[in-house]
C-alpha cells in the first residue's frame, strides 16, 4: 500500500495515480484557478512504485463527483480517487473511461452549431482513445484540458 505522501484531510477528495506533469490540468478540469476558495494542494514528482514519478492532487471540503471523475479519466486514466470524510477513506474507485462526455469541452470548429446556437451543449463520443464532437465530428487532437470551457 503506497502512502499518500500529504497530510492527511479531514473531509474532501484525494486524487492520486496522475500521471506527472498532469496535475495542472487536473485542476483545470476541478475548475480550480485563482479565484478558488477551496484549500487545494498539489504534490507533483512524487516517487511511485508503479509510475517512477507521479503527482497528487488533495482538494479539501469537496467531493469530486462522477462527471468531473469522467474527464479525469481522459487526462490521467489510471486515477484514484480517494473521497475523504472525517480523516478516512469512505470511497475509493478508479476513474474510467466515459463513452460520452456532455457540456464540459468546447468543439473546436468555430462553424459547430454548439459555437454557433448557443446554448446547445456539447456532445462528444470517445472511441478507440479518440474524442469527437457528436455534431460536426471534428477529432479533439490537443490535449483534452486545452478544450475545457
Ligand atoms: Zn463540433
Amino acid at each position: 500500500m503506497e502512502e499518500l505522501k500529504i497530510r492527511p484531510i479531514e473531509d474532501g477528495t484525494v486524487i492520486d495515480h496522475i500521471p506527472r506533469g498532469q496535475s495542472l490540468n487536473v485542476l483545470r478540469v476541478l475548475g480550480v484557478d485563482t479565484s478558488t476558495r477551496d484549500v487545494v494542494s498539489v504534490a507533483m514528482n512524487v516517487p511511485s512504485d508503479a509510475m517512477g514519478r507521479k503527482d497528487i492532487v488533495k482538494v479539501e471540503d469537496r467531493e469530486i463527483g462522477s462527471k468531473e471523475a469522467d474527464i479525469i479519466a481522459l487526462i490521467a486514466p489510471d486515477a484514484t480517487v480517494n473521497v475523504v470524510r472525517d480523516f478516512e477513506v469512505r470511497d475509493k474507485y478508479e476513474v474510467s473511461m466515459p463513452d460520452e462526455i456532455r457540456g464540459v469541452l468546447n468543439c473546436p470548429n468555430p462553424n459547430c452549431i454548439t459555437n454557433t446556437r448557443e446554448p446547445v451543449e456539447t456532445v462528444f463520443d470517445v472511441r478507440d482513445g479518440e474524442i469527437r464532437c457528436d455534431y460536426c465530428g471534428t477529432v479533439l487532437t490537443d490535449e483534452v484540458a486545452e478544450y475545457l470551457g
